[in-house]
């Protein structure tokens, strides 16, 4: 950052400040990843000056023709990948794509059918403080108390009783796998739309570790930048009857102009996920989360649903004397980033649950593998029942701070 030193220092450092905390600490914050030096490169491009409301040969600015290629590049490699029939590349995040979707295929006060929040939903699937929830009526789905996973004949039932015009799939917190084959049944059976929000585990299917809804639902959103490993963004694919209703909902029905430099970010975080290496790291993804769920259950914790199918696991902290709040300040003492969650049922209050998520995307980039990752789950052990002992957290500090020496961020491997 050549130009910025000599021109921005209050910015400069606290970059540098933030790269540095990136590089010597852990992050297992299911929903973040490493994007490449590529991706950044593409994100730092002169392609931000530009303004290019519309689509491709459809533009409403001169001097398009440039981002016309970038644009048209990001839908041949994305639907490369996952094989939709129709994708819109312009959403600037997941929250407004998901926007977009409701605004495009129902109405103010229509009924949609998702998985309830604090059993492991997003925000934007109808929450109350969210426009989700403020403008359209949600209704719930929930995992069983037992298990910790959905039912499909409950939720089957709950569909039947309640008629929605939109069922959706998709989760910001559930470890296991969904079926869609049975989402589009259920769906069909009710004359539902389907939408799946797969913001989570995009990467995973590009990587071919999990089924991919595309093929049975009518509209698919994700976001770019969690397993796919993208810049910040998101996109929405769906099948051709959508298609248009989707353009028009982004643009011009949400927003004005996409972000042209985060749209050349993503063909680069595309044509990653294309090639072969990226099918690994998927895979290494999922081992490693369930290596993780593995020895923190033998460790004493309770994993919900009792370990996982994909990159993440919700672990109730609570048997170890513990709140979720508290594990979490806990855990970044010691440099593992961690969010605090609700548990299916929880009888603490969301400021401060029973709960906390992990997530291995972020290590797996850094090039972690098993052993690694059960010397991490070792240090959330030891740092959760030493947590009032002040010697003890600085030498599981240390040991951290030697793992991420061992396994350095921008190495020569991710650059
Ligand atoms: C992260 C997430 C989003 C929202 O993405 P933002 O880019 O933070 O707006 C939407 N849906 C699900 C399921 C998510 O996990």
């Amino acid at each position: 950052m050549k130009t910025l030193s000599q021109t921005d220092l209050a910015v400069l450092e606290l970059i540098n400040k933030e790269a540095k905390r990136q590089e010597d600490g852990i992050e297992l914050i299911a929903s973040e990843n490493y994007a490449s030096k590529a991706v950044m490169e593409a994100l730092g491009s002169p392609l931000t000056n530009k303004y290019s409301e519309g689509y491709v040969g459809k533009r409403y600015y001169g001097g398009n023709e440039v981002i016309d290629e970038v644009e048209a590049l990001a839908i041949e490699r994305c639907k490369k990948i996952f094989g939709c029939e129709h994708v819109n590349v312009q959403p600037l995040s997941g929250s407004p794509a998901n926007a977009a979707v409701y605004f495009a295929t129902i109405k103010p006060g229509d009924k949609v059918l998702g998985l309830q929040l604090d059993h492991g939903g997003h925000l934007s699937h109808g929450h109350p403080v969210n426009f989700s929830g403020m403008l359209y009526n949600f209704t719930q789905y929930q995992v069983e108390k037992e298990t910790g996973r959905i039912d499909m004949e409950k939720v089957r039932e709950v569909a039947l009783s309640e008629k929605p015009k939109m069922i959706l799939a998709g989760f910001s917190a559930y470890s296991r796998n969904l079926d869609w084959k049975k989402f589009k049944e259920i769906a069909d059976e009710v004359g539902a739309i389907t939408f799946a929000d797969i913001a989570h585990i995009a990467g995973l299917i590009a990587g071919k570790a999990i089924e991919s809804p595309v093929p049975y639902f009518d509209i698919v959103s994700t976001t770019t930048h969690k397993t796919l490993r993208g810049p910040r963004g998101a996109i929405i694919m769906c099948k051709e009857n959508f298609a248009k209703a989707i353009d028009k909902a982004v643009f011009p029905g949400m927003q004005g102009g996409p972000h042209d430099h985060a749209t050349a970010a993503k063909a680069v975080a595309f044509g990653e996920a294309l090639q072969p290496e990226f099918q690994t790291y998927a895979k290494h993804v999922i081992e490693n989360a369930q290596a993780m769920a593995a020895h923190l259950m033998k460790a004493g914790f309770k994993i919900i649903s009792d370990g996982t199918d994909n990159h993440l696991m919700v672990v109730d902290v609570t048997s170890k004397g513990i709140s979720g709040k508290e594990a979490e300040r806990v855990l970044d003492l010691v440099g593992i980033s961690t969010s605090r969650s609700t548990i299916p049922f929880d009888p603490r209050k969301p400021m401060d649950p029973s709960g906390i998520r992990l997530g291995t995307p972020a290590i797996t980039t850094r090039g972690f593998d098993v052993e690694d990752t059960c010397k991490v789950a070792d240090a959330i052990t030891q740092a959760i029942e030493n947590h009032s002992d002040e010697t003890k957290l600085k030498s599981i500090r240390e040991g951290i701070l030697e793992l991420c020496r061992k396994r350095p961020l921008y190495d020569a491997k991710t650059a």
